[in-house]
């Protein structure tokens, strides 16, 4: 019977995140001390394991920062005042462009290639505005998951 072996190196590193958590019984926080007491290489872990703890720790305002994001995003005057903007936009900028387009093309002394030129510039213009919108509405769509997962 070797009684050495629950004292040998092998036997304590497993157990040294779970002593730094104080999460051991007494009687293997013991055995982690006793060991500890005359082994520099496990003193070593130690001092590791503090290390890799503190920088995990000192990640935690990160997520704090995620929900001070989160509380910002949800904020509901924001969005109501994003969605009065957008809808504003959306109506005013509809009929406006129509009226242009229908007194640009009546106009006889535009030439037929920059009427095409303009329309092409104009059209490109719709698209993009299109591919945003529909970026902020898969965004919106997203925000609602989040809350229900929190
Ligand atoms: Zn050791």
């Amino acid at each position: 019977m070797s009684q050495q072996l629950p004292y040998s190196c092998g036997a304590i590193e497993p157990l040294l995140s779970g002593y730094l958590d104080e999460e051991l019984t007494q009687q293997e926080s013991q055995q982690v001390r006793i060991h500890l007491a005359s082994c520099p290489s496990c003193q070593q872990q130690l001092t590791d394991l503090t290390a890799i703890q503190g920088a995990l720790r000192s990640e935690l305002p990160q997520i704090t920062d995620k929900e001070r994001v989160m509380a910002i995003v949800n904020d509901k005057p924001s969005l109501w005042m994003q969605r009065f903007g957008w809808l504003l936009l959306l109506i005013t900028i509809l009929p406006l462009s129509a009226y242009g387009a229908y007194v640009f093309w009546l106009d006889t002394g535009v030439p037929v290639w920059v009427k095409w030129v303009v329309s092409g510039f104009w059209l490109g213009l719709i698209v993009l505005f299109l591919s945003v919108a529909r970026q902020r509405l898969i965004a919106a769509k997203t925000d609602r998951y989040k809350r229900v997962q929190l």
